[in-house]
């Protein structure tokens, strides 16, 4: 890191301690500044880095509720709403049991920059809570998200701030907390959520944004070095809704998915992942993956395996944080595989980036090459706005050009800083900058 950022790293580390995932964020954009930092003076002398890397606020707050037993239950709730210089705070709802204030920190700062590269008038943000939808009935989730919702309600709105799903938030906790938000307020805001279902004014394709996105994005890194998706092997870990809808976009343009995972487990399918066995498990059972195989014989179940050990060309990882290590991306790299394109947001450890920084493979990380789904959340927001509804086909093709405009700044903005071919690099530099101009011509705010 240059040494210019070092004074601005340790305020930063001292003034949030503990906070693991966020620090961790913030080095890793902060390591691609100082070239930033040379050809912009005036970002220094007006601290543009100290203040993107406060929230401009952060809401904490209880969330009692009563499950099927009629025991009281209490979850914490949380919003950061990190930066709005270009547009309303927008930015997924995690709910898992892991959540707490440095993960939801590290996410709505990425999520300033991803949203920055799509070129919306976005601005980033990050909530969610510790409560698992998991093992909970559909009545036990309605109560949980109508309480979340009694707090978040006075935070959000339309022109304020834009919350959609991310882990453990799908379309029937979108429908709760929308519902609940209409009981409160009074108003019929249709662009106060996005991801909603289609019938109460969700879009089209918003399901599919984030994975197809993603391989859309695979598309154009392939096509990058004169390759396609044609007859490649891809894992892809995750069985959640980016990694199902990376599976089926893999598939339509011609490679073949071999294996998935979840938390508890890898499953290998040398056929290619069967696309309706998996959504019946995932989708309609809310099952476990491991039923896949009791579905699909000819499949295999390796309960805690590493999904990186299988050989691909292609490797997706869509599932959580730094769930691929320096050994994970040493072992990629050793298999042969070419492109890894993160799905998820910061799958890699920096152990990972710097394995893969040093070999032929193409990398992209998830603020790149998964804003595909916040993008199209920013196309529902204009539905909404203009009352209108587009085709799946119309959509889908918005998406795609999205996804390539992204990947060709990236690109070009790593020629410019000199680092052709860094992804990573191209992604963080162009995301701030857009970002620290937007700052300064707004003043001090
Ligand atoms: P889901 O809740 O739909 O799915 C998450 C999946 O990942 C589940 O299959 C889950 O398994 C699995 N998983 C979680 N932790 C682990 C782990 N430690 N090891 C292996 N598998 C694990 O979430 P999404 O698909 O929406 O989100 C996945 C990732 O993509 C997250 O990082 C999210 O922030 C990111 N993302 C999502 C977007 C979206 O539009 N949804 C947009 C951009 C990024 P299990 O059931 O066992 O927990």
């Amino acid at each position: 890191m240059d040494e210019k950022l070092e004074p601005a790293l340790h305020n930063i580390q001292q003034r949030n301690i503990g906070e693991t995932e966020f620090i961790q964020a913030v080095k890793e954009v902060l390591h691609c500044m100082g070239p930033v930092l040379s050809k912009y003076p005036e970002f220094t002398e007006q601290k543009i880095i100290e203040r993107i890397c406060e929230p401009e606020r952060q809401i904490i707050f209880r969330v009692p509720w009563q499950d099927d037993r009629g025991e009281v239950q209490i979850n914490r709730g949380f919003r950061v709403q990190f930066n709005s210089v270009l547009g309303p705070y927008k930015g997924g709802l995690r709910f898992h049991p892991s959540v707490n204030l440095s993960i939801i920190k590290f996410l709505g700062f990425e999520q300033i920059f991803k949203n920055a590269l799509t070129g919306m008038p976005i601005g980033g943000a990050k909530g969610g809570s510790d409560f698992d939808p998991k093992g909970h009935s559909d009545n036990e989730v309605m109560r949980f998200c109508q309480s979340f919702m009694m707090e978040l309600n006075r935070h959000i709105g339309e022109y304020t701030d834009v919350p959609a799903g991310d882990i453990g938030v799908g379309k029937r906790e979108i429908g709760y907390l929308f519902g609940q938000y209409k009981r409160i307020r009074n108003r019929y805001e249709s662009g106060v959520l996005t991801g909603k279902g289609l019938s109460y004014g969700g879009a089209l394709v918003r399901t599919e944004a984030t994975g197809y996105g993603l391989v859309y994005f695979v598309r154009e890194m392939l096509a990058a070095r004169r390759d396609t998706l044609e007859g490649k092997t891809c894992v892809v870990s995750g069985a959640g809704n980016v990694a199902i809808y990376a599976i089926e976009k893999v598939t339509q343009l011609g490679g073949r998915v071999v294996a998935c995972s979840d938390s508890d487990g890898v499953i290998y399918d040398d056929r290619g992942i069967d696309l309706d066995t998996l959504k019946q498990v995932k989708e309609v059972d809310r099952s476990r993956i491991h039923r896949y195989c009791e579905l699909q014989k000819h499949a295999r179940y390796r309960e805690n395996g590493n999904i990186w050990q299988i050989k691909c060309d292609v490797a997706l990882p869509c599932a959580t944080q730094n769930e691929l290590t320096g050994k994970d991306a040493a072992t990629l790299v050793n298999n042969g595989c070419i492109v890894v394109a993160e799905g998820a947001n910061m799958p890699t450890t920096p152990e990972g980036i710097e394995v893969f920084g040093e070999s032929k493979i193409s990398y992209a990380p998830g603020k790149a090459a998964n804003a595909g789904g916040v993008a199209t959340s920013a196309l529902e927001m204009q539905q909404n706005a203009s009352r209108d509804a587009w085709t799946f086909e119309f959509t889908e093709h918005k998406l795609a050009q999205i996804m390539k405009d992204i990947h060709d700044r990236c690109l070009e903005t790593a020629d410019e800083f000199g680092v052709p071919g860094n992804y990573a690099r191209g992604a963080n530099i162009a995301g701030f900058v857009s970002v620290a101009k937007a700052m300064e011509s707004l003043g001090l705010i």
